[in-house]
């Protein structure tokens, strides 16, 4: 026999369960049956082509009232030594972490809330026993109250699979876990979606049958969501299932879900698709990447194909046609829900919008086949009222007469895009402006080109384009005269800036700044995003735009030269600040701000 001590993360998750004055104790059973279940499918794959491993899979319950023990045992994949210390000393219910990182928030009653594993068992057992054997080598046993410790002995055990024995504890609130009324009561409320027979003598006590292949006329509201409980570890239910059988081209039943939220610690950019692959009930592969494009990453569940062979290798999968078909059907399948939903329950697609969005909206950039599909999808915040997201086609329906181009800018908050210079044109014409201020927009903005006809432009575009032809006609016609008044001034501009800016050019874009800065080979929120991941990047010479409207230039034409001079670095930061890059040299700045004060008032 062999001692050893819990990790410290586990003994902390330990005293939790055993000092809770938790209501919920319960879910323990439903957290042994999920591991359990999961040690059949991991049976049934290796005996595809390990005769080892096959076994008339299914679970046992047995009870003895008078010794107070409750047994859970299957004849799954069991555990070699080395794993039953990996899994049962430490914590890898990925649940259980996020329940610990939660627990700062929020305290005990959230346990009962998220998956917490197999140590729940510990709210209800004194002493828990297990036995288990991998086929092919020697059984063990782990032995634990809980309180820091474990043993972990060479023993027998006929067959392979795990028995988890528990000792239970008596309890005030006067449930007893050995009553098989009890039991079959819990087995029926959160378990009964399991596709293994649950027996208790020789009573079989869920329906057995995997919950994707039955009619979904049959299957309750609470099936479906204890069953994304089960594989997606959330204690929520989902915002949306979808339990889709395709014929056809492609035969395959799949049932996904969105979930309400993002995982507390969604890895953004490195999260695997989080759908099981099954070939005829037979569980192939978790995460698996070949099902659903990336930017779908947030949906959980699985899909189980009628045509791949049951032997295909993991590794072949990405090659098999099948499984292009069957992404290509279920990708479509997922995204005319979510047009669906944007159609019929608008308060939920906004929740859901609010969640993944920005993850969806990736769609836009790699894959072109569906890009139209997710263009209808995309929501948008608008200037006009930044708490309100509109799609592209309800902004194209509130356009005023004369508008022919959709306007967007892009920002690393709503308050900045919607405060920026670049706007004040475009909007003084009346028309909105859509705000892009996911990460990913700065990529989304330079894709989107075109929508129902509208060509698409950047408020901070160097081409920028509004209003009609007529008004153009007039502008340019003012521009002529203001250039006629200001060309020396807007020279001796260029000559100050000539290290740093392309040229410095009039602009009917800005009504009250002066000054803005456009074009350059990105625009500013790229290049900051970028700068932030680390990249190197040489410096971006932009245009210098001024409003010839406005009283500074005026004030400047009869300055002295040194003064001009000085204005013009003004300006120039201001400029800077206003597309919000960080200034160069605010040291410089201040000092001459300080100076214009001091000349400011002649004594
Ligand atoms: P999770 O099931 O979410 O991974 P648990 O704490 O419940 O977390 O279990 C930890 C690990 O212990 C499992 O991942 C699995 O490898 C192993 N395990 C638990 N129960 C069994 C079982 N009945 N048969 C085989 N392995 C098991």
């Amino acid at each position: 026999m062999k001692t050893y001590a819990f990790q410290a993360e586990t003994k902390e998750l330990l005293q939790l369960m055993i000092h809770s004055l938790y209501s919920n104790r319960e879910i323990f059973l439903r957290e042994l049956l999920s591991n359990a279940s999961d040690a059949l499918e991991k049976a049934k794959f290796e005996g595809l082509t390990h005769p080892e491993y096959l076994a008339d899979y299914g679970i046992k319950i047995e009870s003895d009232p008078l010794k107070r023990l409750l047994v859970v045992e299957d004849n799954g994949i069991g555990m070699t030594e080395e794993e039953l210390l990996a899994n049962l000393g430490t914590i890898a219910h990925s649940g259980t972490k996020a329940f610990l990182q939660a627990l700062g928030e929020k305290r005990s009653e959230l346990i009962g809330q998220f998956g917490v594993g197999f140590y729940a068992a510990f709210m209800v057992a004194e002493r828990v026993r297990v036995v288990t054997r991998k086929p092919g080598c020697p059984a063990y046993a782990w032995e634990s109250d809980g309180s820091g410790e474990y043993t972990v002995t060479l023993c027998e055990k006929e067959g392979h699979g795990t028995r988890v024995e528990l000792f239970l504890k008596t309890h005030e609130d006067g449930v007893d876990y050995t009553e098989s009324s009890v039991v079959r009561m819990l087995v029926k409320k959160y378990s009964d979606f399991l596709a293994f027979p649950i027996r208790m003598g020789d009573e079989v006590l869920n329906v057995s049958t995997a919950l994707w292949m039955r009619s979904p006329v049959e299957i309750t509201h609470e099936e479906y969501a204890n069953f994304y409980k089960h594989l997606g570890h959330d204690w929520q239910d989902p915002l949306k299932t979808i339990h889709y059988k395709a014929e056809g081209t492609s035969e395959f039943t799949a049932l996904v879900y969105v979930p309400k939220e993002l995982p507390r610690h969604f890895d953004y950019r490195d999260a695997k698709v989080a759908l099981s692959l099954y070939v005829q009930r037979v569980f192939i592969k978790s995460d698996c990447e070949e099902l659903l494009p990336s930017y779908l990453r947030f949906m959980v569940g699985l899909a189980d194909s009628s045509e791949l062979q049951l032997n295909v290798s993991r590794e072949t999968l990405q090659d098999s046609p099948h499984m292009t078909r069957m992404r290509k059907a279920l990708t479509s399948k997922i995204l005319s829900t979510f047009k669906e939903m944007l159609g019929t329950d608008r308060s939920q697609y906004d929740l859901f919008w609010a969640q993944f969005g920005s993850i969806l909206k990736e769609g836009m950039l790699v894959d072109p086949q569906n890009t139209s599909k997710i263009q209808d999808l995309v929501l948008f915040s608008i200037a006009s009222d930044p708490s309100q997201r509109v799609t592209l086609a309800e902004y194209c329906a509130k356009m005023p007469a004369g508008q022919k181009r959709i306007y967007c800018q892009t920002g690393d908050s709503l308050e900045s895009a919607v405060r920026s210079p670049y706007l004040e044109s475009v909007r003084s014409h009346g028309y909105d402006v859509l705000l892009m201020t996911d990460r990913v927009d700065a990529w989304v903005a330079g894709s989107l080109r075109e929508y129902g006809g509208y060509e698409v432009q950047a408020c901070d575009s160097k081409d920028l384009d509004i209003g009609s032809d007529a008004e153009k006609a007039i502008s340019e016609e003012k521009k002529k005269v203001a250039h006629e008044r200001l060309h020396g001034l807007v020279s001796r501009m260029s000559t100050v800036l000539a290290d740093t800016i392309e040229e410095v050019r009039l602009t009917d874009r800005l009504k009250d700044s002066a000054v803005c800065l456009v074009g350059g080979a990105m625009t500013a929120h790229m290049e900051r995003i970028l700068k932030q991941s680390g990249q190197d990047l040489p410096q971006q010479k932009r245009i210098l735009e001024m409003n010839p409207e406005h009283p500074v230039f005026e004030k400047m034409l009869h300055m002295s030269e040194v003064q001009v001079d000085l204005w013009t670095s003004i300006l120039y930061q201001q400029a800077l600040l206003r597309e919000g890059t960080i200034m160069p040299d605010p040291q410089k700045y201040t000092q001459q701000i300080t100076q214009l004060m001091v000349e400011s008032v002649a004594h």
